[in-house]
């Protein structure tokens, strides 16, 4: 095993990078750095099987390194947004894990820095950078997904606090969660869109039943939310009051960014949305002799066209982004597209694979995953918002078309008939 360049060589600088690197020396496993450096695959899966990820994460975040361009009273260490990306690019390239399980610090948290006080801002954020409160999202009801305006669960005020009643339903990791993005209405008299507030709800909180619900594949991922009477302190209010849709719209416009692809914080967005990856689907084809079909060729080729334009797509959403200019259509189409190209590859593979895609040896874990994969990609289309959603607002935003009819737009929601 020789030893290489330093690959973290050409980060740039930024304060206190002598510090993170002390502490990434001193927690993590004799051998680890060698073996970045060297680019020793095995080596490295081999410390990473011995890591305890939770604690690793705790570690950066108590230190201020999971969000180091936040306050440092909100977890963060105060860095300009330049010397934060230098941060957290050194993490990236020493390989270690810094980001939080749950969907707090993609969703929740750029919500709060937008809209919470900073009381709030004190109470929610530490524990969710350093991992101690994972986060799930209370938005869907089973009246009101796509037009999620439309929610009934309703919080009263009563003093400092709130009391909540309602049902949720598709809540991911909602039965691990420790918090809760939770949008209910405060005010039935007003239209549906103005009269919402938005709330970090404990799910350990007395009144929070949580059910678990069994997907297409077999696994417990999302789940029903049952609220009675539950009590909510008006310190964990992450909207003011009656602002809640817009806070929402923070919420969403960040899950779309997430499952499109142009988020490159993981090793791939099909971490979160399933299904493999193109030189896996590739693979399958070699492996079984199929790359001299034409019919295999072409399709294998569309496929990779679609995923080669939907990077370069994703690259120019990010260096707009990076450059600070407003995100272009580019982060409405992504959603859609990501969706689109993840399904159309693993239906390849299910092609590719034959009988063995519905007729697998139930000792083959291979095939298995394989299915699982396919059937787990069916909600790319549905989960974030859905296509037909995602192309209304192409179709609004982008090209300028009329606006969907409401014929209760400026309606109180409470007159508003519900089936
Ligand atoms: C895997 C997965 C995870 C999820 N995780 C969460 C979560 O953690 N938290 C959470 O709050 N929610 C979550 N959701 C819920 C998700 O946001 C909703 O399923 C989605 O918004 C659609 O709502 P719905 O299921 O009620 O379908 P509906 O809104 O009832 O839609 C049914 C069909 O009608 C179409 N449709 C509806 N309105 C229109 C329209 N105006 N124009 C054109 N077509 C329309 C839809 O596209 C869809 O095909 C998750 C969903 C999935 C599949």
């Amino acid at each position: 095993m020789s030893l290489t360049a330093d690959p973290t060589a050409g980060v740039q600088g930024f304060p206190g990078r002598d510090e993170l690197e002390e502490l990434l020396f001193s927690m993590l496993p004799s051998g680890w750095w060698e073996a970045v450096q060297s680019s020793d695959e095995a080596a490295l899966q081999l410390l990473k099987s011995g890591l305890h990820n939770p604690d690793i994460v705790a570690q950066l975040g108590s230190a201020g390194w999971v969000a180091p361009h936040y306050d440092v009273e909100h977890g963060g260490r105060g860095l300009s947004r330049d010397d934060a990306r230098s941060a957290l690019s050194l993490l990236a390239l020493w390989e270690v894990p810094h980001v939080p399980r749950g969907s707090g610090l993609p969703l929740a948290a750029p919500t709060i820095q937008q809209w919470s006080n900073n009381e709030t801002k004190r109470r929610l954020l530490p524990p969710l950078l350093t991992g101690t409160e994972r986060w799930c999202q209370l938005f869907s009801e089973p009246g009101a997904g796509s037009d999620m305006a439309s929610l009934a669960t309703t919080a009263v005020r009563d003093g400092d606090e709130w009391v909540v009643n309602g049902q949720k339903v598709w809540t991911t990791f909602g039965h691990e969660a420790e918090r809760a993005m939770l949008i209910a209405r405060t005010d039935p008299a007003a239209p549906k869109h103005a009269g919402i507030t938005y709330f970090g709800l404990d799910m350990r909180a007395r009144g929070v039943e949580v059910r678990q619900l069994v997907n297409i594949a077999g696994q417990v991922e999302f789940n029903e939310v049952f609220l009675t009477d539950v009590r909510v302190s008006d310190c964990d209010r992450i909207s003011p009051v009656g602002d809640g849709w817009k806070a929402a719209m923070t919420t969403l416009g960040a899950e779309r960014h997430a499952l499109s692809g142009v988020r490159k914080k993981r090793k791939s967005s099909d971490e979160i949305l399933g299904g493999k990856a193109f030189p896996e689907v590739l693979r399958i084809a070699q492996q079984r002799g199929l790359t001299g079909d034409d019919r295999v060729r072409q399709v294998l080729m569309a496929a990779f066209t679609a995923d080669r334009i939907l990077g370069w797509t994703a690259q120019r959403a990010r260096d707009r982004a990076r450059s600070g200019q407003p995100v272009g259509p580019e982060g409405s189409i992504t959603k859609i597209s990501k969706a689109m190209t993840n399904q159309r590859l693993q239906e390849i593979a299910m092609g590719l694979l034959g009988a063995d895609a519905i007729a697998w040896d139930a000792a083959d874990v291979e095939a298995n995953e394989w299915i699982v994969q396919f059937l787990r990609t069916r909600a790319n289309s549905i989960e974030g918002g859905t296509s037909e959603i995602q192309r209304n607002i192409v179709g609004e935003r982008v090209l300028g078309l009329p606006r969907e009819p409401d014929p209760y737009q400026g309606v109180a929601w409470r007159d508003v008939p519900r089936s």
